[in-house]
């Protein structure tokens, strides 16, 4: 009798995401763990209250498939203060679990086989398995150190008739890089006349540094209409482990995009959208985050002055790049390792992020982390050297 053949696989070149690998790796060597983009302190008490009382309450049956309607409604609400544009909490907001899936979703609903996705490398890691499981092309623009970027008329280049969508991720992960609001402009301006999509991963909207403001594309009223964006309050609110975000944008996308949501989870947690809905009332709750970030950015930046390590200008996120070029000339996957197994310190090597797997000797760190960590982390670095 014939044993069950292994079937066809439709991602035949992918292994495991890095942020499993270097995780498990640090956890191995007991390394300080600032690979995986993850806070190493607890979300707020008064959250957990929230969440709880909705619990106690009764609050655990299914939500409805959008998303309850007060956290909707909290959420139009808070893009029409900081974007100035309010869009309608029944049909251009959907509640999910977390960013991850609202983009799987998105691509799923938006894009068919033969479809051409243009993706600016190095790219979260996420986008690219997403299109082509869908049977979509990806089309990668790359960016490089220091400045990462974007020279719009060179992009303008890859816009051919198979286009259907570019992703943009603003803050940028992993380089930092935060888009000026003539830079939508100039998207806006090569996409004028087409139907090409615009999904904005904007999981970093509240960590934008230095006095700037974040650029959504819900703020744009000409990109607005081929527009979704994406939102993680695992990254606001430092309950990555929640799971929870939202898509918003153009209720022509939305319809579509609910179309697969339905079916992909139906709706998600519904006390966590309560509590959510209580807390988001307040802007406190996320205003101050940019200092929050700024100040452990420059701190961690300073305990790595004392290092050949040399800092990429970070905008925005909560990752820093460095070039180790002048500590090494092995691959940055082999630094990163190095890095956890000699030094104690775990790292994200960026070429992972490049479809061609492009190394410029960069790695990324995570400083959502307590002071005492990002002070150990580099402690560790400059003995290890
Ligand atoms: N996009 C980017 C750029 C990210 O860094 C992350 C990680 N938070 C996500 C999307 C996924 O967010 P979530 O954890 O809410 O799925
Ligand atoms: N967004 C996180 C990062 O960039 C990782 C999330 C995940 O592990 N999938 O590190």
């Amino acid at each position: 009798m014939m044993s069950f053949q292994s079937p066809a696989s439709k991602l035949p070149h992918l292994g495991t995401t890095i942020f499993s690998v270097m995780s498990e790796l640090a956890r191995e060597h007991r390394a300080i763990n600032l690979a995986q983009g993850f806070p190493d302190f607890d979300c707020d008490p008064h959250l957990k209250m929230l969440v709880k009382h909705y619990m106690d309450r009764g609050f655990n049956q299914y939500a409805p498939m959008p998303g309850v309607p007060e956290l909707r409604k909290v959420i139009a609400a808070k893009i029409h203060s900081l974007y100035g544009r309010k869009p309608n909490p029944d049909t251009e907001i959907t509640i999910t679990a977390g960013a991850t899936q609202a983009i799987f979703t998105a691509i799923t609903a938006l894009i068919s086989p033969g479809d051409e996705v243009i993706l600016i490398e190095p790219a979260y890691d996420c986008y690219a398995p997403a299109v082509l499981v869908n049977g979509g092309r990806v089309v990668p623009y790359s960016l490089g150190p220091p400045y990462y970027r974007i020279d719009w008329n060179k992009l303008g280049t890859l816009i051919g008739p198979q286009t259907r969508m570019i992703i943009i991720n603003n803050p940028h992960n992993p380089s930092g890089m935060v888009m000026e609001s003539r830079e939508l402009d100039a998207l806006h301006s090569l996409l004028k006349g087409t139907d090409v999509i615009v999904l904005s991963d904007e999981v970093y909207e509240h960590l934008v540094f230095d006095g700037k403001k974040h650029q959504s594309v819900l703020g744009h009223s000409d990109l607005y209409e081929r527009s979704l964006a994406t939102f993680s309050f695992g990254k606001t609110f430092h309950n990555t482990g929640w799971k929870m975000g939202y898509a918003a944008g153009s209720e022509k996308l939305m319809k579509e995009f609910r179309k697969v949501h339905q079916y992909n989870v139906f709706s998600v947690n519904t006390p966590l959208q309560y509590g959510l809905a209580d807390y988001l009332s307040n802007s406190s709750t996320y205003d101050g985050l940019s200092d929050f970030y700024q100040e452990k950015r420059d701190f961690f930046a300073a305990h790595m002055e004392a290092t050949p390590f040399k800092p990429i200008p970070c905008g925005g996120t909560y990752f820093q790049l460095f070039n180790y070029g002048a500590i090494s000339n092995i691959s940055d996957v082999e630094f990163a390792r190095k890095m956890t197994v000699d030094y104690g310190v775990a790292t994200i090597p960026v070429s992972v992020f490049y479809t061609g797997g492009t190394d410029h000797k960069v790695v990324r760190f995570c400083f959502a982390k307590k002071p005492k960590t990002l002070k150990a982390a580099g402690e560790r670095i400059v003995r290890a050297l």
